[in-house]
Formats: structure tokens, sequence, C-alpha cells
């Protein structure tokens, strides 16, 4: 396969530990161009540090780190305010002038678009419609990403996401030995990110464990600290020998291909 660019669009740093880093180690190992691109600096994100400009510089520098170990070519962040979530995991009254939630989203997507084409990206990463969990500034990256595609007529979009039926059978498990949070409901995972017959690419990446936890580690203002309840500190707990199993796969949506495609590679599905 010749050596292509694909573009990974993310709302904060740390999500591309989550969702999307053993693919972009796998690919920049197979010698492709890989870019990351944030449309925050996550400077409302949860930490030991106020939110604010410094959080954000941090969580910047964080980034940088978890993209060289992942084999980045070249990151951005297109500057707008961290929308935060509200208590209840909705839109924040109080936001930033320019949080992303309230960028009009032909801007936006004109900026990311001004990357992929100078990048002449051939894929570009976003989230599913539901934003995965529901996090406003997903559900923007969704809607800013497809249409920056659009413009700039970047052939493959494929939406990160996660298979959710294993992971509501999983919680619900979990749910009988161990006792949830009250405001933790496993019901909205049952309408969270996608369901298995979405999903049209099942990426292994169990080769790229290791790099993919160190991305994970790179993002110590998320990882570390007393709050255990935040998914990156809980996610760093499980055990080195189990992680490759659990974080071994990686799911995406490809709509123009017909649901039920059971894909392997990002780049599977091109057109003759
Ligand atoms: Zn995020």
């Amino acid at each position: 396969m010749p050596p292509r660019t694909a573009v990974f669009f993310h709302a904060h740093p740390d999500d591309e530990a989550l969702l999307t880093a053993g693919t972009m180690a796998m690919l920049a190992a197979e010698g492709h161009r890989v870019v990351l691109v944030v449309a925050t600096a996550g400077e409302r994100g949860l930490a030991e540090m106020e939110p604010g400009d410094e959080l954000g510089e941090t969580r910047l520098k964080e980034l940088y780190e978890s993209a060289a170990l992942l084999g980045c070519a070249r990151v951005e962040c297109l500057g707008y305010g961290d929308s935060g979530l509200s208590p209840q995991g909705g839109v924040a009254d109080e936001r930033p002038d320019n949080a992303f939630i309230d960028a009009d989203t032909e801007a936006a997507a004109k900026a990311l678009a001004a990357i992929l084409q100078e990048e002449r990206a051939d894929l570009l990463t976003i989230y599913d419609p539901a934003g995965g969990y529901g996090h406003p500034d997903h559900v923007q990256v969704h809607r800013v990403g497809r249409r920056a595609a659009k413009i700039a007529g970047t052939e493959i979009v494929l939406e990160a996401t996660v298979n959710r039926d294993p992971l509501v059978r999983l919680l619900k498990l979990a749910g009988k030995v161990y006792r949830f949070p009250p405001e933790f409901d496993v019901r909205t995972f049952e309408s969270a990110y996608s369901p298995g017959e979405a999903i049209t690419h099942r990426v292994n990446v169990r080769r790229y464990a290791r790099q993919k936890r160190a991305s994970m580690a790179a993002h110590a203002s998320q990882a570390s600290g007393g709050d255990s309840d935040r998914t990156l500190a809980v996610m760093l707990k499980v055990p080195r020998p189990l992680y490759r199993f659990v974080f071994g796969t990686e799911w995406y949506v490809r709509r123009d291909l017909p649901p039920g495609a059971r894909l392997r590679h990002p780049f599977d599905g091109w057109p003759a």
C-alpha cells in the first residue's frame, strides 16, 4: 500500500489516547502520515489544577508528548474554547466566549478543511453522531468534521466509536459485584457510542497496546490525583497483561459502506 495521509480530529487532548491511539500508532508504523488535530486545549477538563489557560497549556504539552509517542507527523489545535460539561453531563451554562459548541459550524469546518487540503488527506476520523457518551464538544466534532470532509473532498470519513454491546454487557455484569456511584447510570450507555451492527471497521491494535498505554499516561493531568472516578485514571489501573485484551480493538463506522461490513484496516474499502 502506498503511503497515505490520515487526519485524526478530536475534541480535547486525551480523546486521541482513549479512542484512536492504537490505530494512529499502527498507521505511523506502516509508513503513513498521521496528523492529529484537536478543537480545544481541554482547559476545562477535570484536573488537580484549576480550569483555565494554564491547564490548557499543560494539556497541549501532554498532547504533543502523546502525539510523539504515537508517531504523529503534525499536531494542530484549532484554538476553540473547551465548552466544559454541566454537572448533569450536558451543555454547561457558563462557557468561554469562543466555546467550541457555540462556534459557527461552517467557519470551524473551513479551518479543519484547510488542514485537510494542505495535507491532501485521504482519511479523516471524527466521532459518531451521539458524540460517544454525549459531551457537547464531541457532538460538535461530528458536525464540523463531516462538513470539513465535504469541503475538502476527503475520501474516507471514519467515525471513531466504541462497540457498545460488549460495553453494556460488561457494565451490567460489573454492576452485580461493584456499586457504581449514584450518578453513574448504566442505561445511558445503551444509547451511547454505536451498536455492534453499525460498526464497519474493527481494527486490531494489540501490537500497539504499549504505545496506547503510554499515550494515556502522557496525559498526566487527567490520569493522576485523588479523583479515582476519572476515566483515564480508571483505565490506567487495568493490569498490564489484561490491557492488550481490554484495549486491543478500536472501532469505526464508515457511513458510505453497507452496515455489517466487517473490515480490519482503516484504508480497507478504498475504492478500486
Ligand atoms: Zn473529550
